[in-house]
């Protein structure tokens, strides 16, 4: 309301906007449409599990993903991660809330940042993403029914394999989930091999169905 009272400028052109975005960006937002896996959200056709699913089944049993991780969406997701812009998660927040909406869970998890890695950043964009969601869908988000045990060493170029192995044991549940749904939030999915760690992690502790809502998907 205030942005609509004063005038805002766009996030990314800079140009007149009424929100974050100006119109033109908003719809370069790189929306993901067309047939997509349903358990990993990688385009695939007549959206059938995809030949990598099929092959070695994730922990996860779906994947929701809002945008594709190019330009711009992996601008303001970087943003958002490392440049403490908070009020992108309203935004990104939202575009997830709005492909998530029929969706039911009984929790909503944000994968976790080891207390060291929350302390140096200050934030976890997951939880601040998380929160947006929560509001939207009236799911309960916590945070606290999964921690990060220890830091992944940086994944950037690994293969699979190593990633996975880099991850085992990274997470903690400290409570049992017994029979239930949840959610799991992150800013972007790349290899998937977090995000399935999580998912491994609390279907030991008992949950029964755990789906991905992440922001944006790499290709
Ligand atoms: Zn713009
Ligand atoms: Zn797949």
């Amino acid at each position: 309301m205030l942005d609509l009272l004063f005038g805002g400028s766009c996030f990314l052109c800079r140009g007149a906007a009424e929100g974050l975005l100006c119109a033109p960006c908003d719809a370069d937002l790189p929306r993901l449409s067309g047939p997509l896996c349903p358990r990993c959200a990688l385009a695939s056709a007549n959206a059938a599990p995809c030949g990598r699913c099929l092959a070695r089944a994730p922990h996860y049993d779906a994947t929701v993903a809002a945008l594709g991780y190019s330009f711009p969406a992996d601008v303001l997701v970087q943003a958002l991660k490392f440049q403490g812009e908070l009020a992108l998660a309203k935004l990104l927040g939202e575009l997830l809330a709005a492909r998530v909406a029929a969706s039911r869970v009984d929790c909503i998890i944000p994968v976790p940042l080891s207390a060291a890695r929350l302390a140096e950043r200050g934030y976890n964009q997951a939880i601040e993403i998380a929160r947006v969601v929560a509001r939207a869908t009236r799911a309960r988000l916590d945070a606290s029914l999964c921690e990060r045990v220890r830091d992944t060493p940086a994944q950037v170029g690994l293969p699979l394999a190593e990633r996975e192995a880099n991850v085992r044991g990274s997470f903690h549940c400290p409570r049992m989930l017994g029979g239930m749904s949840i959610a799991v939030v992150d800013d972007v999915m790349t290899t998937g091999a977090t995000l399935d760690e999580v998912a491994r992690t609390l279907k030991a502790a008992g949950a029964t169905s755990v789906v991905n809502w992440v922001v944006a998907r790499t290709a």
